[in-house]
C-alpha cells in the first residue's frame, strides 16, 4: 500500500490469530463478510507469546493473497532479540507487505511489568527506529492512548514519549479504544500542540459482550461513560440488547468522528463481523 493510501480516510478492521480450526473458520467468514465494505486495510495482532506469533505473519500473507485486501502485521518487542525482530520484518518484506504496527507489547500473562528481552527493545520508539534504520520500505504505524497509557503516571509524559515515537519514524497512529469522543478530540489537540502531526486514527470497539468489555477496560485503563455503563448493566444478560446498545453507541461515535474530519476509523472486530458490518453499513448509507 502506498503511504498516502494508508493516510486517506478509510475504514480498517483488526483481527487476532485464532487458536482453533473453528476460530479459523470464523475469521475467514468474518473477512469475507467485511470485504464488501472495502476496508482500506485489515490488521492482525501479535500474541504475547507462543505459537500465534508465527500465525500473525502467515495470516497477513494469506489475507493479502486470498482477498486482495492490504494487510498489516502488528509486531511487539516482547521476548524478542533484535535479530528475531529483524527475521520477522524480513519475512514481512519478502511477502511484499507494506505496513507494520510497531508496538512494545504488554507484559506476558502473570507478569506485571514489561522487561525488555536481552538484546531487545524497551520501547516501541526503539523498534520504530530499528525498522527505519533497516533497508525496509514499510509504512510504520504505532499505538497511542487518548486517556493515557495504563502504566503512565502523567498524560503529559505519555505525550512526550509519543512524540519520541513519531520522531523515530511512526508514520501514523492508531488509538486505544475509547467510548467518549471528547478524549479523542482533546488528545489530538494536545498532540498537535506537542508537534505530533501524523494522522491519528481513532480505534473503535463495538461492545458485544458486557463481561468482556469490563475485562478489556480493566486491562487497558480506558473508561466508559457512566450513562453507557448503567444502560449496559440493565441489559447485561441479554446478548442481543447488549449488542444493539453497543452498535448504536459506536455508530453515534463514528458519525461525530467522521463529521469532524478524522483520517479513518479502525475497528477492533474481535474476529466477528455483524456489529462492525452494521456500523459501517449505517455510516456508508449516510454517505
Ligand atoms: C492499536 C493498538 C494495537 C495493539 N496491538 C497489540 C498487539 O498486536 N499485541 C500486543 O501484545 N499488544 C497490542 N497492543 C497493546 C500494546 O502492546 C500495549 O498497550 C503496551 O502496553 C504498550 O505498547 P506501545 O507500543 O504503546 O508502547 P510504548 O510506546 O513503548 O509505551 C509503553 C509505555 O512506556 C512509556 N514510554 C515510552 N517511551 C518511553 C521513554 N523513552 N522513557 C520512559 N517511558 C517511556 C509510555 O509512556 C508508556 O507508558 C495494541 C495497542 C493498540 C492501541
Amino acid at each position: 500500500m502506498e503511504k498516502q493510501k494508508m493516510h486517506s480516510r478509510t475504514f480498517s478492521f483488526e483481527f487476532f490469530p485464532p487458536k482453533t480450526p473453528e476460530g479459523e473458520a470464523n475469521l475467514w467468514r468474518a473477512l469475507e463478510d467485511l470485504k464488501g465494505l472495502e476496508p482500506g486495510f485489515v490488521s492482525v495482532t501479535y500474541g504475547a507469546g507462543g505459537s500465534t506469533r508465527d500465525r500473525t505473519v502467515e495470516l497477513v500473507t494469506h489475507i493479502k493473497e486470498r482477498t486482495g485486501i492490504e494487510a498489516m502485521a502488528h509486531l511487539t518487542c516482547v521476548g524478542h532479540t533484535r535479530d528475531e525482530l529483524k527475521a520477522v520484518l524480513d519475512t514481512l518484506a519478502a511477502a511484499k507487505l507494506d505496513n507494520v504496527l510497531a508496538l512494545r507489547g504488554d507484559p506476558p500473562k502473570g507478569e506485571t511489568a514489561f522487561v525488555a528481552a536481552a538484546g531487545g527493545f524497551r520501547y516501541a520508539s526503539e523498534l520504530t527506529e530499528f525498522i527505519h534504520q533497516g533497508d525496509y520500505r514499510f509504512c510504520v504505524g504505532a499505538a497511542c492512548y487518548p486517556e493515557g497509557h495504563v502504566e503512565t503516571h502523567s498524560r503529559d509524559d505519555d505525550l512526550k514519549h509519543l512524540k519520541l515515537k513519531v520522531d523515530a519514524g511512526a508514520d501514523f497512529l492508531i488509538t486505544q479504544l475509547f467510548f467518549d469522543n471528547a478524549f479523542y478530540f482533546d488528545f489530538v489537540e494536545r498532540a498537535r500542540r506537542a508537534g505530533i502531526n501524523v494522522p491519528i486514527v481513532p480505534g473503535i470497539m463495538p461492545i458485544t459482550n458486557f463481561e468482556q468489555i469490563q475485562r478489556f477496560l480493566r486491562m487497558c485503563g480506558a473508561t466508559m461513560p457512566m450513562r453507557l455503563q448503567l444502560q449496559l448493566e440493565r441489559v447485561k444478560d441479554d446478548h442481543e440488547a447488549v449488542m444493539q446498545l453497543g452498535v448504536a453507541h459506536a455508530t453515534v461515535q463514528c458519525m461525530e468522528l467522521l463529521a469532524r474530519g478524522v483520517p479513518g476509523i479502525h475497528f477492533y472486530t474481535l474476529n466477528r463481523s455483524p456489529a462492525t458490518r452494521m456500523i459501517v453499513g449505517a455510516l456508508q448509507l449516510r454517505g
